[in-house]
């Protein structure tokens, strides 16, 4: 890996922070009267804490992962915009991922005006990290992965992992939002032995908080250091702090939830085999599968009309023919098998 130095933008480096009132006071007081806040409307007429440490002990714990390691974002997306921005010089700098994937990535480097490669993946959608990097250029700062990837729902290949992380100077951020619905371990542990990389987790798949918005990116304190300095001062709000906490309280319960939803995809899998017009189901190691059909876009509005609603992926890379189904309830699972099994188009 390059030093830090040389891959974060210089403006950045040498940025001075927005400095808060909360972050030059810090401690038990019993009179607050540095933020202009109203000292009326308890408790919410507080700022919240600016670097969120009751909930990242909380994660630390949970994840076995230091504190200093651990940023926290208003989703996932601010980890991905935060960390464009951090590393990539607009109108010069690029960022490279697969295709297939998560269409943040593109989003975020379009919004920054950083170009967006993209490597193709196998046909059976695998990644081949030397094709990866031989599209590797000198502007290239940053390398999305995203295991298991989005839409194809497959993890990618450890050993190719390995490949792409080792041949590479710049970051490599590992998008594992759905790597609690997967058998493969997580890559936080040895996070110690990647300092160019940055894992991204979510509270939004497996933990069932989506609405309120807590994304997590794990990496060296430098990196993380970083991030911090050029994140909304308060991005994360108080409510979101608080429901997060009592979220990762309810552990036990989401295993349970989770192994319930994998227990489902195995049964709507098996189901969606018998359909004559269903020609192929990518295996998943996520909470959704990707399904091959004979008439993508009839049989998408053909559930539309039943009120059920999956993600038509028909024109994407390698997914010809393929719609996305999230894994729901038993009974949301069953109607929607039902309707299949009854198709008119
Ligand atoms: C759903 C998803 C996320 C989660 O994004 P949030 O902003 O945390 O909700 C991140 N990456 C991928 C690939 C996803 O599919």
């Amino acid at each position: 890996m390059k030093n830090l130095k040389e891959l974060v933008r210089p403006n950045i480096w040498n940025l001075k922070p927005y400095s808060s009132a909360r972050n030059e006071f810090q401690g038990e007081a019993s009179v607050f009267l540095d933020a202009n806040e109203n000292p009326y409307n308890e408790p919410y007429n507080r700022y919240p804490d600016p670097l969120q440490w009751k909930l990242k002990d909380k994660i630390a714990a949970l994840k076995g992962i230091d504190r200093t390691s651990i940023f926290l974002g208003n989703g996932s997306d601010e980890a991905i915009d935060l960390s464009i921005r951090a590393f990539c010089e607009p109108a010069a700098d690029a960022v490279l991922s697969i295709d297939p994937s998560y269409g943040m990535y593109q989003v975020a480097a379009d919004i920054n005006h950083v170009a967006c490669r993209k490597v193709r993946l196998n046909n059976d959608f695998s990644l081949n990290a030397g094709a990866l990097l031989q599209a590797v250029e000198a502007n290239t700062k940053i390398i999305f992965l995203c295991s298991p990837n989005n839409p194809t729902g497959n993890i990618l290949n450890r050993g190719e992992l390995y490949k792409a992380i080792n041949g590479f100077e710049g970051i490599v951020v590992i998008d594992e939002a759905y790597i609690d619905f997967s058998s493969s371990p997580s890559f936080l542990k040895e996070l110690k032995d990647f300092p160019n990389v940055i894992v991204l987790q979510t509270l939004s798949k497996a933990w069932g908080g989506a609405g309120i918005r807590l994304g997590m990116a794990f990496a060296s304190p430098e990196i993380i250091d970083i991030l911090n300095k050029i994140k909304y001062p308060y991005n994360i709000n108080q409510l979101t702090q608080e429901r997060a906490l009592e979220l990762l309280n309810r552990r036990e319960a989401m295993k349970g939830e989770l192994s319930e939803i994998l227990n489902e995809r195995t049964l709507v899998e098996t189901a969606l085999l018998e359909l004559p017009f269903v020609q192929r189901i990518y295996p998943s190691d996520a909470n959704f599968i990707l399904v091959k059909v004979d008439d993508p876009n009839a049989t998408y509005d053909y559930l539309v009309r039943k009120g059920i609603i999956v993600r038509n992926r028909n024109t994407v890379t390698l997914c010809e023919g393929c719609l996305r189904i999230t894994i729901g309830t038993p009974g949301q699972n069953n109607l929607l098998l039902k309707a299949l099994q009854t198709r008119t188009l």
